[in-house]
């Protein structure tokens, strides 16, 4: 019998195409940080969890895997669920550096499991679900914001700082430019929102961002009091 090229063709391509939607590879990651001062200086307002009023100090968003283009994965696996199980023991942890401020009032698990299925199942091929929570830990105590904010003399004061200055801060005080997000408050001020530095797809090492994060920032930024 005559093999027939053109179907087997098609099958190695088919076959290709499985892999790649399967190994959902990523670029970088976003470490995300976030003011709490100003998730919850808006019209929207937010709730203190259930353990109360987090510090305050910059709490973690999330680790987004992302792609150089701009664009990201999102969703990658629906059946790998969040599982506390697996992180009893950093649940504290959790509790005080990733607390979670939307409305009713929770203990995070929500947030975190949120975080897991949309960011954390596109990282699966770098990172279980154990380490992509345990490595955005770390990350937060390697970059810790607010004292590198503060050196500068910028202040969670409800003061006004340009864009600038807080990008500048964060560089020298990281060795990286930040991206920075802002949002507004009720009064209609940009606020100083969220802080997006790069990471490597370890997880391990803060990089130069291939593409940053559209700031919505305005010339003067609020940076709120909580
Ligand atoms: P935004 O509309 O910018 O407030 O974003 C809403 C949500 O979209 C965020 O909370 C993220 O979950 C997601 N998102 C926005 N930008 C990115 C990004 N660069 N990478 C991954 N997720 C993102
Ligand atoms: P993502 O889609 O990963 O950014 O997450 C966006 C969703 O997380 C939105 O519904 C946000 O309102 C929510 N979100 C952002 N920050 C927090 C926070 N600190 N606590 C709870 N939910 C949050």
């Amino acid at each position: 019998m005559k093999p027939n090229f053109s179907f087997l063709f098609k099958l190695l391509i088919l076959q290709y195409l499985a892999v790649l939607s399967i190994s959902q590879e990523f670029d970088f990651f976003y470490f995300v940080q976030q003011w709490p001062g100003a998730y919850c200086d808006t019209k929207q307002s937010c709730c203190y969890p259930k353990t109360g009023k987090p510090s305050a100090d910059f709490s973690i968003h999330g680790l987004w895997p992302n792609y150089n283009d701009g664009s990201w994965p999102s969703n990658c696996d629906p059946d790998s669920v969040f599982d506390k199980s697996q992180i009893s023991d950093l649940i504290s942890n959790m509790e005080k550096d990733w607390p979670s401020l939307s409305c009713p009032s929770s203990n995070g698990m929500r947030f975190w499991s949120h975080e897991w299925e949309k960011h954390g199942t596109c990282a699966e091929s770098e990172l279980d679900q154990r380490e992509y929570f345990e490595t955005t830990l770390k990350l937060k105590q390697k970059v810790n914001l607010l004292r590198i904010l503060k050196n500068a003399g910028i202040e969670p004061d409800d003061g006004f700082y340009t864009l600038e200055s807080i990008s500048e801060a964060i560089k020298e005080g990281t060795g990286f430019t930040p991206g920075i997000e802002c949002n507004r408050d009720s009064a209609r001020n940009s606020q100083l929102y969220q802080v997006y530095m790069c990471v490597d797809t370890s997880g391990s090492n803060l990089i130069e961002c291939p593409v940053l994060p559209r700031s919505k920032c305005g010339e003067q930024i609020q940076f709120p009091k909580f």
